[in-house]
């Protein structure tokens, strides 16, 4: 599946997510993108808040349209995902996304970072996951 990802498509799509962004206070939008294993393509962007704390990042918005927008039966899984920063450049995920990233794409889920794509078994080290939970 690696070969048929489209990366530069990935990227546009995360960078038209970044132009949809919500972010008054820091100035800072970013946009998301994903290929999903039921051939979906998602997008997330961040959503501040005026209570800074509360602000959602675009990672946050990108697995709510994994479930949100998939079918009602289906257990979808993150494929591929490309970060942008405001300049369409890729951004990495804060420790907290991935995370998140991790739950819903797991080892095999390949990132566009900084560095190029990269699986998840790289961007997130010895992570903690849904296994954790049940071998412990
Ligand atoms: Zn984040």
């Amino acid at each position: 599946m690696t070969e048929q990802i489209d990366w530069p498509a990935l990227r546009a799509a995360a960078r038209a997510a970044m132009g949809r962004a919500y972010a008054p206070y820091s100035g800072f939008p970013v946009g998301a993108a994903a290929l999903v294993d039921d051939g979906r393509t998602i997008t997330g962007c961040n959503v501040e808040n005026a209570s800074y704390g509360v602000g959602l990042c675009a990672e946050c918005s990108l697995v709510s349209a994994l479930h949100g927008e998939g079918k009602a039966t289906a257990a979808p899984q993150l494929v591929a995902v490309a970060v942008v920063d405001r300049n369409g450049d890729p951004l990495m995920p804060c420790g907290r996304c991935r995370q998140l990233l991790w739950e819903q794409g797991g080892a095999a889920l390949l990132l566009e970072t900084v560095r190029g794509v990269l699986p998840m078994t790289e961007v997130l080290p010895d992570a903690f996951g849904p296994d954790d939970l049940l071998r412990r």
